[in-house]
């Protein structure tokens, strides 16, 4: 290993503990899509302080960092990223309850690290509906706030009431609704590049009995039209206004268009699904042609909602 590579092993380490660094991490472990090269170093963030010192360790070495949450709405590169690539773990995947939170009450807390299923679980138990809509959707707390993640009606931005991040300059803030700017899988941190720490939401109370059987109603709508046998990120584009991209790829006729081992899913045409041993690029090329071709039929734009880490050819 070159001198700078280990001694950036050891820096990490120091801060991290050794089972927290992972070096050369194939990133198909951790995306949905279940492709992409190796992050350069995968890490395991487990306290603030930590993440405070990654970052400014990345700074001072001129690494590139990003964080992700399950992976469930990414698509990384064959060759890999370069830099660190952090997961918030420990510290970050725990729920708490009732905080007063800026001039508001909020009756659930969640660390970004938390998977929404579970959280929606949780709430559920404790009779406190909201979330039941975030059950299906396989991300975690911080990925699904930087995306206002939605379903069946439901969105992160109904029940939020405010989020802590670390802003680019180190610094701890409290991020009021307004402030996180949340609207259609759009949020402020998208530009800001802010971390979120920890999401705070106010929910009502029902009856148990009601939200679980709105969970499973949503449970048995999602297997019955999605394709979730095979690995994918959910719906690859965002919905053009006016439009639904799965109908347009359909009236395209790319219902079971294939590149390599990627294909456009038969059973919910908005799904690219890794069908057989796809390869990152495989996925990209085909969610460029679908974009093409949907643009050539019917002059809309499809914009992917699925983000991009890595380098690919155009
Ligand atoms: C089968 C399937 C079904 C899906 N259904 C839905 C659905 O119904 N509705 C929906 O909205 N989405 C859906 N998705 C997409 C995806 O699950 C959501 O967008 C989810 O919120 C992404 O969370 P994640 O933790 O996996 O984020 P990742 O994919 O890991 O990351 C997504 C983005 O969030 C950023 N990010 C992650 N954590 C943080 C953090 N702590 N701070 C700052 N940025 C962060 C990453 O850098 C990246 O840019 C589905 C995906 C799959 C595979």
């Amino acid at each position: 290993m070159e001198a700078k590579k280990e001694s950036m092993l050891q820096r990490l380490q120091e801060i991290l503990g050794e089972d927290h660094v992972f070096p050369e991490e194939p990133m198909c472990r951790h995306i949905t899509f279940r492709v992409g090269g190796p992050a350069e170093w995968f890490v395991h963030v487990d306290t603030i302080e930590q993440l405070k010192q990654v970052i400014v360790l990345c700074k001072e070495q001129q690494e590139p960092y990003y964080v992700i949450g399950n992976g469930s709405d990414l698509l990384v590169s064959d060759t890999g990223v370069r830099g660190v690539i952090i997961r918030l773990t420990g510290e970050f995947e725990t729920v708490t309850p009732k905080e007063s939170v800026n001039d508001g009450i909020c009756n659930i807390c969640a660390g970004a690290g938390v998977m929404l299923a579970a959280l929606s679980l949780r709430a559920g138990k404790k009779g406190f509906t909201g979330l039941e809509f975030a059950n299906g959707i396989p991300g975690t707390v911080g990925g699904a706030v930087l995306m206002n993640a939605g379903a069946y009606g439901g969105e992160i931005k109904d029940t939020i009431v405010a989020a802590d991040v670390l802003t680019k300059d180190g610094e701890i803030r409290c991020l009021k609704r307004e402030e996180l700017d949340l609207s259609y899988r759009h949020s402020a941190m998208m530009e800001s590049g802010d971390i979120i720490l920890k999401a705070y939401f106010t929910l009502s109370v029902r009856p148990k009995l009601q939200i679980f059987a709105v969970m499973e109603s949503y449970r048995k709508a999602r297997q019955e039209k999605q394709p979730l046998e095979y690995p994918s990120a959910g719906s690859t584009f965002k919905r053009p206004q006016g439009h639904f991209a799965g109908k347009l790829i359909q009236d395209a006729g790319l219902s079971g268009f294939r590149v390599g081992g990627a294909m456009v899913s038969t059973k919910h045409a908005g799904f690219v699904i890794n069908a057989e041993h796809a390869t990152a690029a495989d996925i990209y090329q085909l969610i460029q042609h679908i974009r093409q071709t949907v643009k050539e039929k019917f002059q809309v734009e499809l914009e992917p909602e699925v983000r991009f880490l890595g380098a690919f050819d155009e």
